[in-house]
């Protein structure tokens, strides 16, 4: 990977949402937004973008923020980093989906400086925070120039580095719904080493059980870097709904998984490796989530 100097940008320092909507509307398509830059960063200095100005975000402290409560469920805003996320109690206790998939991403240094509004935003297939989120039922909230809307992160990504967000529009929040009761999940991520380096495959479960946790209610599996974006697989989420949960059935779901991705080769894995990993993840998601929900409450 050949890296040269960055290219020439003027700098700006939002310190509010609307200042940093005001200078996107000033510096159409010329601009970029800048929260922790390990994406941005390096796109720029390969040239794949080469904005004119720079809007730094990270002083809007609005967007720094992790709030839980069972009735609105968990808010977490996108200037929030990774490195935050995994330190979080409430991350780790009451959505370690999600932690599963920040403690695995990057390194330490990488970690302290990325975002999860960068990691969404990016828009990379490859992308560990969206798997989670979406197998949970999250959504993002944009803020733009018309005002604000929502939108849930399934449907969120367009292509790869391409997703729903206008040019005049910052992701600002995560919404998380609170997980109901007997309910549970699980990401998994397979890597060429242990750390570091972009998944070959990514796999998020999340169950809900009936209330003597036997049946399963239902199911959302969510798989990253099998698609041009993160996709649910939905025939895999049936192989288990209404079912009792073991290690055969966590196993067909796997295969039907592994049928309704659609992987390419890379210098990372081949289309075939991947599509066999799909079904090995996905087993493995899926069976850790039951047993959360088994032992953990
Ligand atoms: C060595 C290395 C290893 C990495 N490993 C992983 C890994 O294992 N898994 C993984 O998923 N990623 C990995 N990444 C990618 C990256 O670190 C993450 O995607 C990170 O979360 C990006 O966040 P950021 O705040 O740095 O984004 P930035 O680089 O600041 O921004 C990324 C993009 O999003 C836009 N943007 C950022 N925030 C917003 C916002 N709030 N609203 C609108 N637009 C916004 C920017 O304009 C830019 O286009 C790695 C990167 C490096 C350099």
């Amino acid at each position: 990977m050949f890296l040269r100097r960055l290219p020439k940008f003027e700098y700006h320092m939002a310190t509010s949402v609307a200042e940093a909507l005001g200078l996107l509307s000033q510096h159409v398509k010329t601009s970029e937004i800048f929260a922790g830059g390990t994406d941005l960063l390096v796109s720029m200095k390969k040239r794949e973008v080469a904005p004119e100005h720079l809007i730094n975000i990270k002083g809007i402290k609005g967007l720094k923020e992790i709030r839980f409560d069972d009735k609105e469920g968990l808010k977490i805003g996108a200037l929030v980093t990774i490195g935050e996320l995994e330190r979080s109690e409430i991350i780790k206790g009451k959505f370690c989906t999600l932690w599963d998939a920040c403690k695995v991403m990057a390194s330490p240094q990488i970690r302290n400086l990325g975002t999860i509004g960068g990691n969404l935003c990016s828009a990379l297939p490859s992308a560990d925070t969206a798997p989670p989120l979406i197998a949970m039922g999250a959504s993002v909230k944009l803020a733009g120039s018309k005002g604000k809307r929502t939108v849930l992160v399934e449907e969120f990504f367009k292509g790869p580095g391409e997703s729903v967000l206008e040019h005049d529009e910052i992701l600002t929040e995560i919404l998380i719904p609170s997980p109901p009761e007997n309910s549970g999940g699980s990401y998994f991520k397979l890597m060429r080493r242990r750390a570091m380096d972009l998944a070959i495959v990514g796999a998020a479960a999340f169950l809900r059980m009936d209330g003597n946790k036997r049946v399963c209610k239902n199911a959302c599996v969510a798989l990253g870097t099998v698609a041009p974006t993160p996709i649910r697989a939905s025939k895999a989420e049936e192989v288990v709904t209404k079912k009792e949960i073991d290690e055969d059935l966590a196993a067909e779901a796997g295969k039907v998984a592994a049928q309704e991705a659609r992987p390419r080769s890379s210098i990372r894995a081949t289309e075939s490796y991947r599509r066999e990993m799909v079904g090995v993840l996905t087993k493995r998601a899926i069976m850790e989530a039951y047993k959360r929900i088994i032992y953990d409450s």
